[in-house]
């Protein structure tokens, strides 16, 4: 018997992705390389442990896996992004016959992807990347999926993904076409971002509640419970609380223990990397990202604590609103955020012609993956509304929330930043808000000061835009100007 798919890579993710296909009526073939010397190697382990008795092909040999796969095959590598990817697929490519399509499921750079997408289909095969979000638990109950590639493969691997994938409240499978080359790993890029800045903004809320309000671990729970039931309901708040809650074995609250240094393996990274390569602003995922960085220097921290705020004390409230603001401005920060990260998905999509569907991918994102909430159901439909927001917080809803949540928001950001309390990503958010709804911003002033001393000249508000000139601002300079062109 044939299989229906192929799966390379038997780790968390692609161990639980296969289980979950073959839970679906697939037959999957698996093979994982084997380090020699090793008796029994990681497909024995699996097709003899969680895969016994199942529809499952183990094979250890490459040659041997793609003779078992019905064509035109589908392979899907779950495999550590990078060198692994492009080694493997030189050793697909001799194997496989015209038509045949490679899924490449990992975190890979979009880069890589879309490079990939080229040499697949120079060589007649077509190539997928795709975003897997979701965890142990998404690749094993169902994940949020979003494939970008050689558009003539979606419809081969279609029905696979689409099954496997986690399903919205309104029955929509979380997996869906993304676009060509790699737009799928750059909305997976822009999800993770997401992500850590979403929490980075719940772990500043908690700091916040822990030292103004010197609320405990349960009192801090109930009130992220309280709000995971109204607009700020998603995983992340949910999972806070349970974290919050979780007890070691001798009794002491886990989260207490735990040393405040965070790790990172990039995506965010390259979200804020990408973003200034668009040249679009996304402040507040840039700001958790340094702010995971400065909290992964402790020595230093810690020294810098004793010498410069030594004497620091931190005044604690009664102020009974403040709850209600730090909800307030967690909700808009959010907004925020999510308004950044569209606007670069958007920005990407111009300029790579990738033609994303903005509402689309907010609905992939509303079941399976991490950053799953409600309110990406409101960004869905803001997307899809008759007249396209020009930006997030042009819609209607989001737009009174805003200016509705912006008292508290201030006022919390305020009472922060005077207990000396950092809020980097709630004040972040802050600052580009404000930004944003002025019109008249000071850059006027740096545009002086870059022509002053280097001649890169201006455009002037009481002339046409596009038209550049220089000042000689001393009396002294020459006729000579620098091009007016930005990178
Ligand atoms: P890892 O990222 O730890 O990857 C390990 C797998 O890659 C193993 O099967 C390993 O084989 C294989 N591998 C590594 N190097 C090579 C190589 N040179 N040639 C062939 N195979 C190689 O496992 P995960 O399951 O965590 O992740 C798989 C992919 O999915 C990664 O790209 C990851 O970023 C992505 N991902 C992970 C998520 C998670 O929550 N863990 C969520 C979403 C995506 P061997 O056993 O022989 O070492």
């Amino acid at each position: 018997k044939k299989a229906d798919i192929g799966l390379i890579g038997l780790a968390v993710m692609g161990e639980n992705l296969v289980l979950n296909m073959e839970s679906k009526g697939f037959t999957v073939a698996v093979y994982n390389r084997t380090v020699p010397g090793i008796e029994e190697g990681v497909v024995e382990r699996f097709v003899n442990g969680r895969g016994k008795g199942k529809n499952i092909i183990g094979c250890t040999e490459i040659n041997d896996f793609v003779e078992h796969i019905k064509t035109p095959r589908k392979i899907m590598m779950m495999v550590r992004a990078g060198n692994a990817v492009d080694q493997l697929m030189e050793q697909l490519f001799p194997l496989l016959s015209p038509g045949d399509i490679i899924i490449d499921g990992g975190n890979s750079n979009y880069e890589d992807s879309n490079r990939r997408v080229i040499e697949t289909e120079k060589r007649g095969f077509r190539f997928i990347g795709t975003g897997v979000s979701g965890g142990e638990f998404g690749a094993l109950n169902g994940a949020s999926i979003m494939p970008g590639g050689s558009q003539p493969a979606w419809n081969d691997v279609k029905p696979i993904l689409q099954r496997i994938a986690a399903v919205a409240e309104d029955g929509t499978p979380c997996c869906d076409w993304v676009g060509p080359g790699g737009s799928g790993h750059f909305v997976k890029m822009i999800h993770n971002g997401i992500e850590y800045g979403d929490m980075q903004l719940i772990s500043e809320a908690y700091f916040l509640l822990k030292h103004l309000k010197k609320m405990d671990n349960e009192a801090i729970a109930t009130v992220f419970e309280h709000w995971n039931e109204g607009r700020l309901h998603s995983y992340l708040m949910e999972i806070s609380a349970q974290v919050l809650r979780h007890r070691d074995k001798d009794g002491d609250y886990l989260i207490d223990k735990i040393l405040d240094t965070a790790g990172q393996k990039g995506t965010g990274k390259w979200s804020v990397i990408n973003a200034m390569e668009l040249g679009m602003p996304l402040g507040l995922i840039a700001s958790a990202v340094f702010e995971r960085s400065l909290s992964s220097d402790k020595n230093l921290r810690v020294e810098a604590a004793k010498r410069l705020a030594k004497d620091r004390k931190i005044d604690t409230t009664t102020d009974l609103s403040l709850v209600d603001d730090i909800e307030q401005a967690l909700y808009a920060s959010k907004l925020v955020s999510y308004a950044q990260g569209f606007a670069v998905l958007q920005k990407a999509s111009d300029n790579f012609s990738w033609n994303l569907d903005l509402a689309s991918i907010a609905r992939m994102w509303r079941a399976g993956c991490i950053i799953r909430s409600a309110f990406l159901n409101d960004i869905s439909d803001a997307y899809q509304a008759s007249e396209k927001p020009k930006h997030l917080l042009f819609a209607p809803k989001f737009a009174a929330e805003t200016a509705q949540a912006l008292k508290g928001w201030k006022g919390l950001v305020i009472t922060a930043l005077q207990a000396e309390l950092p809020v980097p990503a709630l004040s972040s958010a802050l600052n580009y808000y404000l930004s944003l709804t002025t019109a008249n911003l000071p850059a006027n002033m740096i545009q002086a000061l870059r022509d002053f001393f280097g001649a890169h000249t201006f455009e002037r508000i009481d002339m046409p835009r596009g038209e550049f000139f220089h000042e000689d601002w001393t009396g002294k300079g020459g006729n000579t100007h620098s091009g007016s062109y930005n990178v």
